[in-house]
């Protein structure tokens, strides 16, 4: 291992490394492309990424409207998992968490991926039977997915409140093992890197304001950076998909709500899996910091206001000390809020539009950034072939006609 001396330290500390190279190009906007990407947050940059690998294609813009990851990518608790029970969404999902379990590798970056397991709590009956017949979804579909009692949940987390006159008494835990959490910016970093490397120009502070249209096709996006010709385009913007399709003159069925996140001041480890209660909607996992990171449902009124309130606040932080009362002595250091996209059936929508050169990739709601890589190679294939993977094929913008929904919000009893 290399040693460093104390003044080479504060050298380093003071000067900045000067051995250090910029993660990605500061790119010159060009006025035409063969893809543009609206949106630098992980879908959009992931997007970018595969393009360039598996297709070839490398004159792409992403256009941020922000920084990179400065939307719902930066802002959500870092949670992986792929505990989903349609064969659809699990091949989906678990080709999202097997890629993130091979992209440190690939980036040569650490995305601190951390496999230390996803813990959904089983406080009732109907719950434990649920959880078991998820399981063998499951495993039918090839995804690991266990049942534990509430002995091992016990000794998995020893400061779980485990009385049986809590408000919510616990029975067991659905675990599944490889879930975890991965540092989300390392994320956005990582595939905007790698983009950039393979020749991808990833613009900040570049917001779409309107698309140009010829026939059924765009021609071209206004920006506040001036016009930009495109063959084609590809729209990764979350909670503002519906302000972009209504640009292009198509409606979604997208609801954009607020989510919020908070982080306790940082402590000692405590806590080392990620751990959820269906009772409240409220979960809570520890970083490599200390701090404790916690979240809970959407609230409900549709909102494209991104911050937090403070009985949301008060119902996390609850919910939370029911669940590991020691937590009451810690000191809430930061909350925020990002705007996600909702759908009906909590599926995500990828691939083709009623315009014959736009492709999206949208409806991910509190979950999309266990899915960004699977995202992104989808919304990929979809732009450089024209055709819908088939992987994503279930997940099209059609089944909202032909109603054939994946309707993964009632069967695994998930949010999204
Ligand atoms: C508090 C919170 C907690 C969450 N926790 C989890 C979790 O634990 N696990 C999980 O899997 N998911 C979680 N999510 C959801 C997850 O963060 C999102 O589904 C995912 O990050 C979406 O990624 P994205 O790239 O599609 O969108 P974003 O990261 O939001 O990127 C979209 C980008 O588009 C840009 N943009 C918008 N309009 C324009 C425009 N007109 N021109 C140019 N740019 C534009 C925005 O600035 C933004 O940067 C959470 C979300 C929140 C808010």
């Amino acid at each position: 291992m290399r040693k460093y001396s104390f003044a080479s330290l504060m050298g380093h500390a003071l000067r900045g490394n000067t051995r250090w190279r910029t993660a990605w190009r500061d790119a010159t906007l060009k006025r035409q492309y063969d893809a543009v990407i609206i949106g630098g947050g992980g879908h959009g940059l992931a997007t970018a990424y595969y393009l360039a690998k598996e297709h070839g294609i490398t004159n792409i813009a992403v256009l941020e409207k922000g920084w990179i990851g400065g939307g719902n990518t930066g802002r959500n608790t870092t949670n992986v998992r792929s505990d989903y029970m349609f064969a659809e969404s699990a091949a989906l999902y678990d080709l999202a968490l097997r890629l993130y379990e091979a992209l440190a590798v690939e980036f040569d970056f650490n995305i601190m991926l951390s496999q230390r397991g996803w813990m959904t709590l089983i406080h009732n009956q109907h719950q434990l039977e649920s959880a078991h017949h998820k399981a063998n979804w499951m495993a039918c579909n090839g995804v690991d997915g266990e049942v534990i009692d509430a002995a091992a949940v016990q000794k998995m987390l020893p400061l779980l409140n485990m009385s049986s006159s809590a408000r919510h008494p616990i029975m067991g835990a659905f675990l599944q093992r490889r879930g975890g959490t991965i540092r989300h910016d390392a994320v956005a970093w990582g595939y905007a890197r790698a983009a950039s490397d393979r020749g991808v120009d990833i613009v900040q502070h570049c917001e779409v304001v309107g698309l140009e249209k010829r026939g059924n096709r765009i021609v071209a996006v206004q920006t506040n950076r001036g016009r930009i010709e495109c063959a084609t385009v590809g729209v990764a913007v979350a909670g503002h998909s519906s302000v972009i399709a209504n640009m292009a003159g198509f409606r979604l069925p997208v609801t954009s709500h607020c989510l919020q996140a908070m982080v306790s001041e940082p402590l000692r480890p405590v806590l080392d899996h990620v751990v959820l209660s269906p009772a409240t909607g409220v979960y809570v996992n520890q970083t490599q910091k200390g701090e404790l990171v916690m979240g809970s449902v959407l609230d409900l009124y549709q909102s494209y206001g991104q911050r937090g309130n403070f009985p949301t606040i008060e119902k996390t932080l609850t919910a939370v000390v029911e669940m590991f009362p020691m937590f009451a002595q810690a000191r809430l250091m930061r909350h925020w809020a990002g705007i996600v996209d909702v759908v009906p059936d909590s599926s995500p929508i990828l691939g083709p539009t009623p315009i014959d050169n736009l492709y999206i990739n949208c409806g991910w709601g509190t979950g999309g950034f266990k899915a960004i890589p699977a995202g992104g190679l989808l919304l990929a294939h979809a732009l450089a072939t024209g055709k819908q993977h088939a992987l994503a094929q279930p997940f099209g913008l059609e089944r909202f006609r032909s109603n054939r929904l994946v309707d993964e919000g009632a069967a695994a009893g998930i949010a999204h």
